[in-house]
């Protein structure tokens, strides 16, 4: 895979477009050969395979043998299951003269035809029977060849609109991954606002791919893979190509979807080449956006569509990534991307794989700010243009809606032939773009903000309340995926094996926290502790049916075996009596009520902080753990 690259160096960074314009175009190409094929095939099988005799008139055979009589045939063949012949034009002077006919028969059944025929004195000859051979021939092999031959070139047009050139059908395997030299790579992290702490984590590799040597003299384990994960627009393929633009090296990117072809075995051949080509240019960065595309999960349930070609591209990648950076001093750097990280293979995650996971989130309103600030460097902004007041009304918004909204202000602007975009302008494009976001559920309305954050404020304060809680290291009403509109990270002092029956019970009062601040301020319970009473439950379940911590129960183990080790989950126990399941059932929500009522408990002694915590987070929409003390400073009452 040694070819000289013919793919024209693209310098515009914005070119994904057009590949996927291009590809498109491929396709529809192909389809249109296959299409001419079919038509093809058809004309054929109609005007050159049927026999012209078909083409004739059709009369039933009584009527043949009464033109016998009459006179009127002057030509008969006879065949397996037609008489064929011609009769006389029954309009004097006509032209033709005769007229084809054909009647249905089946030979043998009209033992008097050949002696009638003979006292008629018309001329009569026998079909030889259709030579099989040829038949077959005709009717399969020809169209097949022809279609082939479409085929054929069809892959022709493909490959060479593809760039392939030379290098025969296989040149489908070519990565179409474009190379962007470095000093085009086109962005540094100057274009990245509000991902602070995974900028913070890439430096290091920018080090590494700056100086190598460094790194290697000491002999260290090298870094080789980095996940960027986090929701669509979050600046995950930005910041990409920021990294190679810091490093000042070379960056290969592509999308998993382009290896999920429709042959089998392309996806591979372009992972090889990819690889391989980065090898020449190293050090030098590859990419792969939605990576989740290939790296699906094998073990997975259910999976629609070209699964043997996802897994060889995925092994072929798997592949390549570990006889990687045998050269220490060149290295590669495997970046990829994806939103949807749970499933991911989790050999794709293995250490000396993408062993590191950079999280990227919608920015929290400092990062809004500095993100405005960047998209509006090319946009003339009035001069009382508050970017602060324009992030405050954008919460939730990712990197790629905000810049969208900018644009849109300053499409607005132009319209009114305005001299510069306004406040007004920004808040009437975010209106419009409002329309389409709302249904994805990304933008809260404000009381679902204000329950957010005393749900957020509520876990934060009993794991601060609670003896054996972790402490809180953040908490955010920033929505970080689908499904979760907040979240409190807590962050374990150091690793734990053993947990004790009070540490669980403290980790279960915390989960249920969320609901319980709900419920006292609001008086009201919101679906949003789904996930929540999801994980208590599960882990009150297992203190009952794995550690026997249940008094009631025993020191029992009423858990089905392990499962697979890859889901690590715990299967039904077939062999439980009703009785046995009625009180594990009992002693689960017997665990989590005292749970849920000590963590109200908790809570209702202390309201003025959840209230101080929660209003500061509609204010700043992420808080660090400090922020948790002060809330409860000199309010704490001791539990
Ligand atoms: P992702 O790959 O996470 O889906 P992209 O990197 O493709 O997101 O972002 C699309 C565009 O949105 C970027 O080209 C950039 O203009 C803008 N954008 C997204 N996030 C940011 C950010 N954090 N800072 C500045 N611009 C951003
Ligand atoms: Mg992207
Ligand atoms: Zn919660």
């Amino acid at each position: 895979m040694n070819r000289p690259s013919n793919i024209p160096p693209k310098n515009d960074p914005k070119n994904e477009k057009d590949r996927q314009d291009q590809s498109q175009r491929q396709m529809r190409s192909a389809i249109s050969y296959v299409l001419a094929g079919l038509v093809v095939l058809w004309l054929f099988q109609t005007f050159i395979l049927t026999p012209l005799a078909l083409r004739s008139t059709e009369i039933p055979y009584s009527e043949f043998r009464q033109k016998i009589a009459d006179n009127q045939i002057v030509k008969v063949m006879i065949g397996e299951s037609y008489v064929t012949g011609e009769l006389k034009n029954s309009t004097p002077n006509a032209t033709p003269a005769t007229i084809p006919f054909r009647a249905p028969f089946i030979s043998g059944s009209d033992p008097d035809l050949v002696p009638d025929l003979q006292k008629a004195g018309v001329e009569y000859s026998f079909e030889r029977p259709a030579n099989p051979i040829g038949g077959l021939l005709l009717a399969y092999v020809l169209p097949l060849l022809l279609f082939g031959g479409f085929w054929y070139f069809a892959m022709r047009r493909m490959r060479n609109s593809a760039g392939g050139g030379l290098g025969g059908i296989f040149g489908v395997g070519r990565s179409r991954a474009t190379e962007v030299k470095a000093e085009d790579a086109g962005a540094t992290f100057k274009d990245v606002g509000g991902a602070d702490e995974a900028i913070g984590e890439l430096q290091e590799i920018i080090q590494f791919l700056k100086t190598p040597e460094k790194f290697a003299r000491l002999g260290g384990h090298i870094p080789k893979g980095v996940m960027l994960v986090g929701p669509p627009g979050t600046g995950k393929t930005l910041l990409a190509r920021a990294t190679a633009g810091e490093a000042g090296v070379p960056f290969f990117e592509t999308s998993g979807a382009e290896f999920v072809e429709m042959f089998v075995g392309v996806g591979a051949a372009r992972v090889r080449d990819l690889f391989e080509k980065a090898r020449q240019a190293a050090p030098a960065v590859i990419f792969i956006d939605e990576i989740d595309a290939i790296g699906q999960s094998r073990g997975g349930a259910m999976r629609i569509g070209n699964n043997e070609e996802r897994e060889q591209t995925l092994n072929q990648l798997l592949a390549e990534i570990d006889g990687f950076n045998t050269n220490v001093e060149r290295p590669v750097i495997i970046m990829a991307a994806t939103n949807r990280p749970e499933v991911l293979d989790q050999a794709l995650m293995r250490p000396g794989r993408f062993d590191r996971q950079v999280t990227v989130g919608n920015p929290d309103l400092k990062g809004r700010i500095q993100i405005l600030r960047i998209h509006s460097r090319a946009i003339k902004l009035a001069p009382d243009f508050d970017l602060e007041q324009a992030a405050r009304i954008t919460p939730g918004f990712s990197g790629a809606d905000l810049e969208n909204v900018m644009n849109e202000a300053a499409l607005l602007a132009a319209r009114r032939n305005a001299e510069a975009v306004t406040l007004n302008d920004f808040q009437a494009a975010l209106e419009r773009v409002v329309a389409g976001l709302e249904q994805k559920n990304r933008v809260l309305n404000v009381v679902e903000r204000r329950t957010v954050a005393y749900h957020e404020a509520g876990h934060a304060l009993v794991a601060e309340l609670v003896p054996y809680g972790d402490p809180v290291s953040k908490i955010s009403i920033v929505p970080r995926s689908r499904g979760a509109l907040g979240y409190t990270m807590q962050m374990p002092t150091e690793d734990r094996y053993l947990l004790t029956l009070e540490e669980l019970l403290d980790r279960i009062a915390i989960m249920l926290g969320g609901r319980a601040a709900e419920k006292i301020i609001f008086n009201r319970i919101s679906t949003g502790a789904s996930d929540d009473i999801m994980r208590a439950t599960e882990l009150a379940r297992r203190m009952v049916t794995e550690y026997g911590m249940s008094e009631k129960l025993g020191s029992v183990r009423y858990a089905g075996q392990q499962m697979q080790y890859l889901r690590g989950g715990v299967g039904e126990n077939s062999e439980l009596s009703p009785e046995t399941r009625e009180a594990i059932d009992s002693e689960v929500q017997r665990i989590i009520t005292e749970q849920y009522e000590r963590a109200q408990a908790l809570l209702q002694a202390h309201r003025t902080p959840i209230e101080r915590l929660a209003e500061q987070l509609l204010i700043e929409e992420t808080v660090d753990g400090a922020a948790v003390k002060q809330a409860l400073e000199g309010d704490r009452v001791v539990a």
